[in-house]
């Protein structure tokens, strides 16, 4: 095993100096108040190791990064019956775009742009309220996290909830296609509260072990899902995980990775590690800027690579 302390602490000091690039996601109006100076990286070993750099006891919004988990869950409540609603596709497109909605009637390409994610949490709300969907996504993150601290930010979840005008749309559009059972803004509360979720790097990191364990926290011994089930969710966040900035991000990291407007990335090295990175600043994709940029030299350095 390479001296993974050092090797974050090395690439924490060598980036340091770009701090600040990059622009922070000011369409969520509680999300432009982030200070951009923030810089974390934790690293959670399927051995049991742990090592941490910069801000990462920090908690931040982690945004579309929670749509791992809400997939993860819809999947083990639906199974494969939720590939009807959503496909497996990368989009090419931006996170918020509703183009392709029209040409393939209301089944949006993956379960990781907007669209996809509305109607994955559309299939958890299913036999809820949506305050109780909302609290089995929150119980989720927490058991695969072993962590019962992490909570929602509300003031995230308010804010959005007054200006996810795009959300709104593109949940009206699939309601008008028959592929959102529920009211649009049901619907939408649960995906706003989970976006809403806050965690840090370490927490982050955690929650990601059992997607490098072949599906099975190490922590616990809990078998989440399946070895079959881990390696597609992975195979489809390193293709579809960083929307239209997807293919670079395979390029350059070689590993799956999930990115959120709050500028945190989890990346999975399986049978290695989970990686969480957080920096504010986002590159045109809404992707973090730094935190790509830390993923890419943490490969490097590990030899850590899904491509051998
Ligand atoms: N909550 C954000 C939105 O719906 C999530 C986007 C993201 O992190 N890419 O716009």
């Amino acid at each position: 095993m390479p001296d993974l302390q050092r090797i974050i602490d090395n690439i924490h000091a060598e980036l340091l100096p770009q701090l600040g690039t990059g622009k922070v996601a000011d369409y969520i109006p509680e999300l432009a108040k982030v200070n951009p100076h923030r810089f974390g990286i934790a690293v959670a070993t399927v051995g049991g190791g742990s090592y941490f750099a910069g801000d990462a006891g920090e908690p931040f919004s982690i945004q579309s990064i929670s749509k791992v988990f809400s997939l993860t869950l819809a999947l083990g409540k639906h199974g494969d019956a939720l590939w009807s609603r959503v496909g497996r596709e990368p989009s090419g497109s931006s996170f918020n775009s509703i183009v392709q909605l029209e040409h393939e009637s209301g089944v949006p390409r993956n379960p990781f742009i907007n669209a996809g994610a509305i109607v994955v949490c559309d299939a958890i709300l299913a036999g809820h309220r949506p305050r109780e969907a909302i609290g089995e996504i929150l119980r989720f993150v927490r058991s695969v996290a072993d962590d019962d601290t992490i909570a929602i930010d509300p003031a995230v979840a308010q804010s959005e909830q007054k200006t996810g005008f795009r959300n709104v749309a593109l949940a009206s559009y699939m309601r008008s296609f028959g592929n959102l059972l529920h009211p649009v803004e049901l619907t939408l509360g649960v995906y706003f509260h989970q976006c809403a979720i806050s965690m840090t790097c370490r927490q982050l990191a955690r929650a990601g072990l059992f997607l490098a364990n072949g599906g099975h926290m190490p922590q616990t011994g809990l078998t989440v899902v399946s070895r079959d089930r881990a390696r597609r969710i992975c195979a489809l966040m390193l293709m579809c995980g960083h929307y239209d900035g997807s293919g670079d991000f395979a390029f350059r990291v070689g590993l799956p990775g999930k990115s959120g407007v709050g500028g945190g990335i989890l990346a999975v090295a399986p049978g290695q590690a989970s990686v969480a990175v957080w920096s504010p600043g986002l590159d045109e994709h809404g992707n973090s800027q730094l935190g790509t940029r830390a993923l890419q030299l943490l490969a490097e350095r590990t030899g850590w690579s899904i491509f051998g």
